[in-house]
């Protein structure tokens, strides 16, 4: 993949905050953002490696949300695992962004605001749009490429995603060399860091994956493999990047949530390919005096589930990925018996490695035939 050709020459003066960091070397920062009750500064700790050579600058970033910490898992395993060899380019790393809310096992800022709804930012404004502002201008602004990593929210989890918007190109081919099975397209929420960021020129996608609270061995895994295939893809580091047994673009996802309260019997898992009308779950009533199936509404992927067995009318259940026959036809290709080999198995087991499933004995409610 060509994803970058062009000359980096003007690429070989680096400054965040207020430091210069000469081509070769690697740097520990510290950018003031906040200050405490008590006027102490506030900083947030940023990595930075650069090649010999000059080269694209990419960003990575995890724990935006304070709650969501594979994304910290990934950045210290790239620090501190295999030691990177980058040939040209720079590498900017922030493990953790939110470190309020890191403090306060809490997505949010101290402020209440969400931080992935405040970017681009302002100089002038709340305390988390001050922090976006920072965050933006010393470091997002001065890159070619981003990838922000997040996981499901509170009692939720998901099967790796990317989420990109593909109709800007140099992003769409920036969310293809991650490498994931599944690219989700959409701009983003207005204020988050990745559509702020391709708004502003600098292609950028997130990683969702996994639950908060946790670093999860695989998500991790598949965190890394996709940022090496992206460093590859645009000859940051030599070899070759690594392609999962198939990719799809999707643009079309929904919610199927409970019609009643109740008790779950979970029959389908995160990346299983369902058929519409498939019974994804079965609920009853604590002493199963009423029963009621959820039915898949489309063909598709299960992106995400539930984690917690017990719903409310409308609690979101399983959040599924629709396919077109075409793509769906392509995946079932691949999945033989539905099973994933490798890399994508291992996630698919191990994501609800501690969960209740149980096989639907009839799981196709509509067709007759
Ligand atoms: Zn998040």
């Amino acid at each position: 993949m060509a994803l970058e050709n062009r000359s980096f020459d003007e690429r070989k003066t680096l400054v965040i905050a207020g430091q210069n960091i000469p081509l070769g070397e690697t740097r520990e920062l510290q950018l003031p953002f906040d200050e405490t009750y008590l006027g102490e500064p506030v900083s947030l700790p940023i990595y930075v490696m650069r090649a010999p050579q000059p080269g694209p600058r990419v960003f990575l970033t995890g724990t935006l949300h304070g709650d969501e910490l594979n994304g910290m898992g990934i950045i210290r395993e790239l620090l501190y695992g295999d030691p990177l060899q980058l040939i040209r380019g720079s590498l900017i790393l922030i493990p953790v962004i939110n470190i309020h809310g890191l403090e306060r096992h809490s997505r949010y800022m101290p402020d209440r605001r969400d931080p992935n709804r405040c970017f681009p930012g302002s100089a002038r404004g709340s305390q988390t749009s001050r922090m976006a502002h920072a965050i933006f201008t010393e470091v997002v602004k001065q890159c070619d490429y981003g990838i922000d990593f997040h996981s499901a929210a509170v009692r939720r989890v998901n099967y790796p995603n990317v989420r990109a918007y593909t109709r800007n190109p140099r992003t769409r081919l920036l969310a293809e060399a991650f490498g994931c099975e599944l690219i989700v397209n959409n701009q983003g929420p207005q204020g988050s860091l990745r559509r702020s960021a391709v708004q502003a020129g600098v292609p950028s996608i997130i990683l969702e994956a996994g639950e908060v609270w946790k670093i999860e061995p695989t998500v991790v895994e598949i965190g890394v493999r996709g940022v090496l295939n992206v460093l590859r893809s645009i000859g940051m580091l030599r070899g070759e990047p690594r392609r999962p047994p198939f990719q799809l673009i999707v643009t079309k996802t929904t919610w199927v949530r409970a019609p009643m309260g109740g008790i779950l019997d979970f029959h389908a898992r995160p990346g299983d390919l369902v058929r519409r009308n498939e019974c994804l779950a079965t609920m009853s009533s604590i002493f199963n005096q009423e029963q009621s199936s959820l039915l898949a509404p489309v063909d598709g992927i299960v992106l995400g589930m539930t984690t917690m067995p017990a719903v409310k009318p409308g609690g979101p259940v399983y959040h599924l990925a629709a396919l077109s026959k075409r793509n769906f036809q392509q995946a079932q290709q691949h999945l033989k018996n539905g099973e994933r080999h490798g890399m994508f198995g291992r996630v698919r087991r191990e994501l609800t490695s501690a969960m209740a499933f149980r096989e639907h004995e009839t799981r196709n409610h509509n067709e007759k035939s």
